[in-house]
């Protein structure tokens, strides 16, 4: 399938409407109309009919149905949308002064990490950039004016190695000028671990990077990341200090800990994470597991969480806990298959 809007990019768009000036009009309206567009209109203001006519004919826009929308106490919206029957979840997380949009890379997963409930769905099919664009735009348009969508996750449902070309060409769109123009290093790629694709990411892309590590021994890790069988840690650390010293440190490296009581939470696994962390400029981020039925883990106690923080940061980590967002509504990483009446989670334990 030729590419469509919202996953045009400028230089497409130039050569498909004969003028650079009509690209950059095309993009203001699809990123700044509000409401959001869901479809091409007849006449667009500044390209002339004569061109927008042909373009619209031969194009369209992908935009999903909203088939349900919760906002938690917290300020955290969750979508839940439908694009041609396959429906996908998308989360809004105002903060101070911008809001972050966590986007969905595939329907289901490819993965099947014990503790994430998206797992349950299997794996439905790849998301197309229009489809990860249009998630981005949709949760744009709704961002409170004080909190503007600058920042873009890779965390919703799905392993984005596993559809790195349609990822890859997302982010060319999303951190494209004049429109929306988002930072790279806004624009973070949370994985799993996927060797194949982490290294190709590391090689063609500057946005930011997230490594879902969950563990300080290959023995635990393939406990709850079964794929660690095929790429131990070792080799997926290999792949960040090659990447570091390919670039002189010219990316933003997250690691994502989701602590699991009593299998990954001990002073022990505290000062590994140290070592292994050694040569890599990471910033630590601490999720205290956000249960679900049927998985025969827990969520460790809040003060272990803060004794397992404070051993890092005393070892000189740069470590913050995530305390979940949109628990009340399973918007919370892991959780975005559960529906409110499934999920009864609740509040974090003290
Ligand atoms: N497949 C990618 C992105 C989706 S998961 C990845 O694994 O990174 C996004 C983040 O949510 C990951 O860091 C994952 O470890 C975390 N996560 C998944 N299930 C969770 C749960 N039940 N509680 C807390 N964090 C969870």
């Amino acid at each position: 399938m030729s590419r469509q809007l919202p996953a045009l990019t400028l230089s497409e768009l130039t050569t498909e409407l004969g003028s650079r000036a009509r690209a950059v009009e095309t993009l203001r309206w699809l990123f700044d109309q509000r409401p959001v567009p869901t479809e091409l209109p007849d006449t667009l203001p500044g390209v002339s009919h004569r061109v927008w006519r042909p373009f619209t004919q031969s194009h369209r826009l992908v935009s999903p149905k909203v088939t349900e929308r919760q906002q938690s106490p917290d300020g955290t919206t969750k979508y839940a949308l439908d694009f041609g029957g396959t429906n996908v979840e998308t989360v809004l997380i105002p903060a101070k002064s911008r809001s972050t949009v966590c986007i969905s890379s595939q329907a289901g997963c490819t993965r099947k990490c014990v503790f994430c409930a998206t797992k349950e769905l299997g794996f439905i099919r790849q998301l197309a950039a229009e489809e990860m664009i249009a998630q981005y735009l949709l949760a744009r348009s709704e961002a409170p004016a004080a909190q503007p969508a600058s920042n873009v996750v890779f965390m919703g449902m799905g392993e984005p190695m596993d559809n790195l070309d349609e990822v890859l060409h997302a982010i060319d769109v999303l951190t494209q000028s004049p429109a929306p123009q988002l930072r790279q290093v806004a624009v973070t790629v949370s994985t799993s671990g996927v060797l194949p694709g982490l290294q190709r990411f590391l090689a063609e892309s500057n946005a930011s990077l997230a490594l879902s590590l969950n563990a300080t021994t290959d023995e635990v890790r393939e406990r709850v990341m079964p794929q660690t069988k095929t790429w131990p840690i070792a080799s997926l650390l290999g792949a960040l200090r090659h990447d570091v010293a390919r670039r002189g440190g010219k990316r933003a490296y997250f690691i994502e800990y989701v602590l699991f009581k009593d299998l990954n939470d001990t002073d022990a696994d505290a000062d590994r994470l140290v070592t292994l962390l050694e040569g890599i400029p990471s910033r630590v981020n601490l999720i205290p597991y956000n249960p679900y039925p049927g998985t025969g883990l827990d969520t460790p106690s809040e003060a272990r969480v803060r004794a397992f923080h404070a051993r890092l940061v005393e070892k000189g980590l740069l470590t913050l806990i995530r305390w979940p967002r949109g628990r009340e509504i399973a918007a919370a990483c892991g959780q975005l298959v559960l529906s409110r009446d499934s999920a009864g989670f609740q509040p974090s334990p003290a």
